[in-house]
């Protein structure tokens, strides 16, 4: 897979303030990658840097294999960029903004203009707003014309600051469909976000930022991978314990864990010993409690509490 965003020892200083602090992303062709971090963990810094937007202190930024900000403008015309607060213009429409941002553009005939946009604003869900000044939507329709900007260009790489930031939970999965659907067409999607459930959901690979560092960076259904336990849901969780000695990890209210990952044979071991079972699954950490512990790894690091402004 060929890598479409790649960063070596990107760093932003602010004054002491180390807001990025030396990371290596790295977005390969055909990922929806999410980029995860809590706020002022640097994910907007960071975006910024990828598009050339703010210049880095240390480090590099290629983007589709091309240097950053020095070929900015041969690669930026292949990226689509949604960046925090989407400029548009208050007093002009949804069409007339996205018509200046084509026009502002490469390629793209003006006899096709207008089908591009009705294409974009289509697939945003903006078709029927109408002549409305940008000025009186809300904010999750603005987010849908940042993205609708952001697509005029049907580009190979999305790179997306907070997408879904503003919009009601049905704008949500809206927009998550609209995602995936582009990426099943061929786009690489990079997006930050605050919300785990939401890259669970859509993301094929994540990084996770945590005071302006990387700590994890993987597939996520590697770091989701089961864990060779079985849960094993039942109203007898202290039965299971003495149905299958020294196998059970932890037992809590309607469930216990168990060594081995074949359902199958736990299941006929505790029917064997007549335990009523509900239900077997295979135990998988949840997002959440892998980008905890990796938060936790990197806190118990000597060189990491405290220390992020003073180096
Ligand atoms: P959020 O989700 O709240 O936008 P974020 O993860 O995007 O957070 P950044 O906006 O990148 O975080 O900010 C990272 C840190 O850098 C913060 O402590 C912020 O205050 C600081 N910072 C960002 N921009 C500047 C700037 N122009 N000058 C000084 N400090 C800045």
């Amino acid at each position: 897979m060929s890598t479409v965003i790649g960063t070596t020892g990107l760093v932003k200083r602010y004054g002491r303030l180390r807001a990025v602090d030396g990371i290596d992303l790295d977005v390969r062709a055909g990922d929806v990658y999410g980029f995860l971090g809590a706020n002022g963990s640097g994910k907007t810094t960071t975006v910024r840097m990828l598009l050339g937007l703010v210049l880095p202190t240390a480090g590099e930024v290629r983007l589709l294999g091309e240097p950053m900000p020095k070929a900015a403008r041969r690669v930026l015309p292949r990226v689509g960029a949604l960046v925090e607060g989407p400029a548009h213009y208050g007093h002009l429409s949804g069409r007339a903004n996205l018509a200046l941002v084509d026009a502002a553009g490469p390629g793209g005939s003006r006899r096709t203009r207008r089908a591009r946009i009705e294409s974009v604003l289509e697939q945003v869900g903006l078709a029927g707003v109408g002549r409305k000044p940008t000025r009186a939507y809300s904010l999750g329709m603005r987010q849908r014309l940042g993205l609708a900007a952001a697509l005029l260009r049907r580009p190979e790489l999305l790179v997306l600051d907070e997408p879904t930031n503003g919009l009601d939970p049905q704008g949500i999965t809206e927009i998550r469909d609209l995602l995936l659907q582009l990426n099943r067409e061929g786009t690489t999607v990079f997006l930050s976000s605050h919300l785990l459930a939401e890259v669970e959901q859509m993301c094929t690979r994540i990084g996770v930022l945590d005071r302006g560092r990387l700590v994890l960076q993987d597939e996520l259904a590697r770091l989701t991978a089961p864990t060779g336990a079985t849960v094993v849901e039942t109203a007898e969780p202290d039965r299971v314990r003495a149905a299958l000695d020294g196998r059970v990890l932890s037992v809590a209210a309607g469930r216990a864990v168990v060594r081995g990952a074949d359902p199958a044979e736990v299941n006929a071991a505790l029917v064997a010993a007549g335990v009523p079972v509900r239900g077997l699954a295979l135990e998988r950490p949840s997002l959440e409690e892998v980008v905890l512990a990796a938060a936790r790894t990197s806190a118990d690091r000597v060189d990491a509490p405290g220390e992020r402004g003073r180096r």
